[in-house]
Formats: structure tokens, sequence, C-alpha cells
């Protein structure tokens, strides 16, 4: 991957930071806490200029954790089967 093909990330709504809204902590998350999580990321994303660009990556990277274009990683595996 090129340096260029990532040039989105520098519009990302995220890119200051929130890493933990956006991944799984190092340990077990409830059901409630995921979802509480993961709302605040879904939050970001929406009005992120970069959404697109982002889940695209995500997809052709097949990420398999955390939020990536406003989606989690079952809504992405639904989203390419
Ligand atoms: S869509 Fe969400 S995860 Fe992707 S760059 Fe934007 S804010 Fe970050």
């Amino acid at each position: 991957m090129s340096i260029s093909s990532l040039e989105w990330t520098a519009a990302a709504a995220c890119r200051n930071g929130h890493r933990e809204v956006f991944f799984p902590p190092a340990h077990l998350e409830h059901r409630e806490e995921r979802s509480a999580r993961e709302e605040l990321a879904k939050r970001i994303c929406k009005d992120c200029p970069v959404r697109l660009e982002c889940l695209d990556q995500a997809v052709s990277n097949r990420e398999i954790h955390g939020i990536w274009g406003g989606l989690n990683e079952e809504e992405r595996r639904r989203l390419t089967r």
C-alpha cells in the first residue's frame, strides 16, 4: 500500500484519538459496554468526510476488529457477503 493511498486519513474525524472508542478493550467487554462504545464511535463516523475511504480500506484489508467507516466487524462481513 502506498503512502498516498492513506492521504484520506488526514481528514478523518477520529484523527485526534478516540482509539478506545473504535476498538475493543483488552479486557472482556460486556454486550452493553460494547453497544455503548460502538454507538459513540458510529456517531463520530456519521459526519466523517472520509467515511467511504475508511470503509473501503477496512474491507480491502479484511480488518477484523473495530469500527471502520461506521460499521463494526459483523456489519462489514454482511456487507461483503
Ligand atoms: S469513518 Fe470513522 S473510523 Fe473511519 S476515519 Fe472516519 S471517524 Fe475514523
